[in-house]
C-alpha cells in the first residue's frame, strides 16, 4: 500500500526549486530546506524536511569537531614520535667514546 504524502507537492523539480529559491528569500525560520528530492511514494517532488535538514547540519558540525579531535591527537602523536626519536637517538650519543 502507498502511504499518503502530507508534505507539499510539487509536479516537477523545477516548480520545487523554484518555492525553495522563494522559501530562501523571503522564510524569517532559522532552519529552511536545502533540497528537493524525487518521493518513491507519491512520485512527486518535495523539499527536504527541516528536522532532517537540522539533523544533517548536527551531523556536519559533529563530523568538523572530531576532524579537529583527530587533528590534536595527530599534532599529539607527532610530539610523541618525535620524543620516543629524541631517546633513542640521546643514549647512543652518550654511549660514544669521548675524544682527547
Ligand atoms: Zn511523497
Amino acid at each position: 500500500m502507498c502511504q499518503p504524502c502530507k508534505k507539499t507537492k510539487f509536479a516537477n523539480e523545477s516548480d520545487a526549486l523554484f518555492y525553495l529559491d522563494k522559501l530562501n528569500k523571503t522564510s524569517k525560520r532559522r532552519v529552511i530546506p536545502q533540497g528537493v528530492y524525487l518521493c518513491e511514494s507519491c512520485h512527486c517532488w518535495h523539499l527536504t524536511h527541516w528536522n532532517m535538514n537540522d539533523e544533517l547540519f548536527k551531523s556536519k558540525e559533529e563530523v568538523l569537531r572530531l576532524k579537529q579531535v583527530i587533528k590534536q591527537r595527530d599534532d599529539t602523536i607527532k610530539v610523541l614520535n618525535k620524543a620516543i626519536i629524541e631517546f633513542r637517538i640521546q643514549p647512543a650519543a652518550r654511549r660514544k667514546p669521548k675524544k682527547r
